[in-house]
């Protein structure tokens, strides 16, 4: 008899789970799945002083940003996760949410954005804002880190403590949860972009070759490692000589690009073991049963599992497809109304 008054008096959920990476931003929607999966990016320009004209957003500019030419200008307006440049990052997401995709699916969406553990109230609020001006109805926010570990399908709700590793463009998170909640979370500002800062920097000291960013990247991702003397692997770069300043080839190999990536690697493996330390024993034990898992990009680096199993003796495994990791957690929590009112922050 009360089967109306019930259903229409409980919240009925959000629509939309917003990943707003540094690198990437994917959104999933409510029984859709992933609908929308494209780089972090903002290409415009500036036609008067203060005034900029958006060009580009997505991989449109990443694109562009590939062959930028002079008064084109890109921005990531994401940075450590978090909003660096307001009206990009409001301009980005108004994008993303018009989409056809989106828009095709919801005209006004509920939307779950997940932020970095531990963000202050100003910079939840940026998000919060940029989201309503974007066109969103409301706008619940969950941390990333338990976003990742569903997407990983870790037993977040159990008492059982587990630890997820979310190695992003920005950051890395190293979190332990137990019990819908964030037990222990240790952040560093190390993630993909530092490490491609680091390849640029090795081989301009030590072998006088620049490369750009991109480069940098794609040798990474190509041939990377962080094992740097197992199984040897070569790549040609274009680059400039950093003497003469031409253009040049060089044949890469894959230790110099592990040993240009390892001081970053390390610092990783340094949150982790802070994280262990700073974990209850009863919860370690449960870690050690589950394995210690690695999502965002960065948990695609090879031979880093093997690495990190060797320097912190536990148990490690990757989520299925690390990249999307975090927005199929995101998704799942659409669809589970009780988790997504556990692991809500109060804004
Ligand atoms: P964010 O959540 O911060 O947007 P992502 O989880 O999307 O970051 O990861 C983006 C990072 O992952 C980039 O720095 C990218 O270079 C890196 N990445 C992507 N694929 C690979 C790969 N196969 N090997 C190593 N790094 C990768
Ligand atoms: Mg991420």
């Amino acid at each position: 008899m009360f089967s109306w008054f019930k259903s229409s008096s409980l919240p009925t959920g959000a629509d939309i789970y917003v990943d707003l990476g540094t690198a990437n931003t994917l959104i999933a929607a409510r029984g859709l799945g992933i609908i929308l999966n494209e780089p972090s990016i903002v290409a415009f320009t500036e036609p008067s002083p203060g005034k900029r004209k958006i060009i580009g957003v997505g991989q449109a500019a990443k694109t562009i940003m590939a062959k930028t030419t002079g008064n084109v200008m890109t921005i990531k307006p994401v940075r450590d996760g978090v909003i660096a440049d307001f009206d990009l990052a409001q301009e980005m997401l108004r994008y993303f949410l018009s989409s056809k995709q989106v828009k095709g699916a919801f005209s006004r969406p509920r939307v779950v954005v997940s932020l970095p553990y531990g963000v202050t109230e100003v910079e939840k609020r940026a998000v919060i804002d940029a989201c309503h001006l974007a066109g969103a109805k409301q706008v619940l926010l969950i941390d990333e880190p338990m976003a990742a570990a569903i997407g990983a399908g870790l037993p977040v709700q159990s008492a059982k403590g587990c630890m997820i590793i979310d190695i992003g463009g920005g950051t890395t998170e190293v979190a332990v949860i137990a019990l819908s909640d964030i037990v222990y979370c240790e952040a560093v500002r190390c993630g993909g972009h530092k490490i491609d800062q680091a390849i640029v920097d090795y081989f301009k000291k030590v072998k006088r070759f620049v490369i750009s960013d991109n480069t940098a990247e794609e040798l990474k991702i190509a041939i990377g490692t962080a094992v740097p003397k197992k199984e040897i692997r070569l790549a040609l770069a274009q680059g400039r000589d950093a003497d003469s300043g031409l253009p040049r080839s060089l044949e890469i190999s894959s230790e110099d690009v592990g040993l240009a990536m390892n001081d970053a690697l390390q610092e990783i493996i340094n949150a982790i073991h802070r994280a262990l330390e700073h974990t209850p024993p009863e919860l370690v034990s449960d870690i050690i049963e589950l394995g210690i898992v690695l999502a965002g990009g960065g948990a695609l680096i090879r031979d880093f599992d093997l690495r990190i199993r060797n320097e912190v003796r536990l148990p490690v495994r990757i989520a299925d497809n690390p990249l999307v990791a975090i927005a199929k957690g995101g998704e799942l929590a659409l669809e589970d109304q009780a988790l997504l009112e556990k692991i809500q922050l109060p804004v």
